[in-house]
């Protein structure tokens, strides 16, 4: 079993899964009112990739993945990074 990126997105993980894809549909099935822009949402992003509590693409604060969390304009890092 290949080893678990530290602090990889899913994005950048060299085997993308399925979950990669459920990212993307997420993202874009967001009401464009609700959706983070891509300044936002690659701003947000490059926090989560410095911060500790990211592993596999997943927080470990809130247990979700980030890419699908930043994708929200109004959503929030649990422990207000961003
Ligand atoms: S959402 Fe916040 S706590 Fe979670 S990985 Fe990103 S910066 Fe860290």
């Amino acid at each position: 079993m290949a080893e678990k990126c530290k602090i990889c997105l899913i994005r950048d993980m060299a085997e993308k899964t399925d979950i990669y894809e459920y990212v993307k549909k997420t993202r874009a099935m967001l009401p464009e009112a609700e959706r983070a822009s891509d300044e936002l949402y690659e701003n947000r992003l490059d926090v989560c990739k410095e911060c500790d509590s990211l592993l596999a693409g997943t927080c470990q604060k809130c247990g979700c993945y980030v890419e699908i969390r930043a994708a929200s304009k109004s959503a929030k890092c649990p422990i207000k990074k961003w």
